[in-house]
């Protein structure tokens, strides 16, 4: 896994926030405040603008660069988790970068920051699964498929954190839009990273 293929992973996770942008805004209407998808869609935007300007050396530079633009571009709640997430990675990122630890790393951020558990209708719903299946040594396809069983399951769920808690019991009956959108980086790691 070397940065040209992790670089080709972000790049297809930004494109799949733009090919799902609407999506994520709808799924963030129903429970939330209507901007998920164009405040990560703005971030990965400026993403691939600083990867095409400045191509990253290494895993953790590259990372790195993610976390920041991030931090700096999306706002919100996902700003600050989702550059967690990356900056952790990059302090886990060795020469040689494996998955199932640098997104463990990542999974270990969201919660430091957020303060969310499982079921709490959260980013982690989707990331703790996915990461789960990559520590009992499934693939990067199976992880992407238990991230998205764990965006379903988020469904009936009442929010426990971020906006869509203050709705209460009104938040049930729909998809958390940041585990959709983690549901989309392990998508994007299944066919860039290889299945
Ligand atoms: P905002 O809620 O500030 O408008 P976004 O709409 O971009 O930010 O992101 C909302 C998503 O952030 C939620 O769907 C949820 O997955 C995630 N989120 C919110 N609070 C937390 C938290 N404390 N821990 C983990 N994820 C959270
Ligand atoms: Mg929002
Ligand atoms: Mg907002």
């Amino acid at each position: 896994m070397d940065t040209e293929a992790l670089t080709a992973w972000i790049r297809e996770f930004a494109r799949l926030i733009a090919a799902n942008k609407d999506e994520l805004t709808a799924l963030d209407s129903a429970i939330g405040d209507g901007d998920h998808g164009t405040n990560m869609d703005r971030g990965l935007t400026a993403v691939v603008s600083v990867l095409d300007a400045e191509p990253q050396e290494t895993p953790s530079a590259l990372f790195k660069k993610v976390g920041m633009t991030l931090i700096s571009k999306v706002g919100g709640a996902s700003g600050p988790l989702y550059g967690t997430a990356f900056l952790r990675m990059a302090a886990a990122a060795g020469d040689e970068v494996d998955l199932a630890k640098v997104l463990r790393a990542a999974l270990d951020g969201v919660i430091a920051r957020g303060k969310a558990e499982p079921g709490d209708k959260t980013m982690i719903d989707a990331l703790a699964p996915a990461v789960d299946a990559l520590a009992a040594g499934q693939s990067i396809q199976a992880a992407a498929d238990a991230a998205a069983k764990g965006r379903d399951a988020t469904i009936p769920l009442v929010a426990r954190k971020g906006r869509a808690s203050y709705l209460g019991e009104r938040s049930a009956g729909h998809a958390d839009p940041g585990a959709t959108s983690v549901t989309l980086l392990l998508t994007a790691a299944a066919t860039t990273l290889g299945g």
